[in-house]
């Protein structure tokens, strides 16, 4: 995928304000510091497009990026945070259930876990209530560069058998140090969004 434009659009707290174009939409989901923003920025090549968050876990918004004018990506908030309290937990989890619902151009949900370690029991649980919905759905293993070459086999396994993930579902190795995998999940995007 060649990138010519990618844009930050807006922060939005709700559906209301999101884009009424119908461009194509990517969701990312994971933990905070698994290391969401690094990949996008390496997917977009830019440096500092997604912020690194200074303050993990309580941006409670849907950050939209555009790219190519052709999709978008809509970075949701990192989960997993201890220090979120249990109403700012479940207004989280009303947001994103309701998104999921009711986003009609939604058409792929990027989940990233990291490949150094065994998903933790919010990863599971993220995974399974995604996969509910049916939506086409690619798991990313980060920090790939932080193991060494020979046991990405077997923290792969550990990652499908742990999330209880269908054979058919992409895990995509992905490195935002090296660029790993980025050209793997390009072309899965760019699928799912028919381009
Ligand atoms: P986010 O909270 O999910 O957006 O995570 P960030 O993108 O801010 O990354 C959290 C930390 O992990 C930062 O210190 C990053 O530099 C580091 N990091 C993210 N991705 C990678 C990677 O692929 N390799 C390595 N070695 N470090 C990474």
């Amino acid at each position: 995928m060649k990138i010519k434009t990618s844009e930050f659009v807006i922060s939005a707290v709700g559906e209301d304000q999101c884009p009424v174009d119908g461009l194509p939409e990517i969701c990312l989901a994971g933990r905070s510091n698994v290391g969401k923003s690094s990949l996008i920025n390496k997917l977009l090549l830019r440096r500092n497009l997604a912020r690194t968050s200074a303050q993990p876990g309580k941006t409670q918004t849907l950050n939209y990026y555009r790219i190519n004018g052709e999709m978008y990506f809509v970075d949701f908030p990192g989960y997993g945070y201890a220090k979120v309290s249990k109403s700012q937990r479940q207004s989280w989890g009303k947001m994103v259930e309701r998104f999921l619902r009711e986003r009609k151009p939604l058409r792929l949900v990027l989940q990233l876990v990291d490949l150094r370690h065994p998903p933790s029991a919010e990863d599971c649980a993220m995974y399974e209530w995604l996969a509910h919905y049916g939506f086409p759905m690619c798991v990313v293993a980060t920090k790939a560069d932080k193991i060494s070459k020979s046991q990405w086999p077997k923290h792969a396994k550990i990652i499908r058998t742990g999330l209880r993930m269908p054979g058919h579902v992409p895990l995509v190795l992905f490195s935002s140090e090296t660029g790993m995998g980025r050209d793997e999940l390009w072309s899965i995007i760019a699928q799912a969004c028919g381009i």
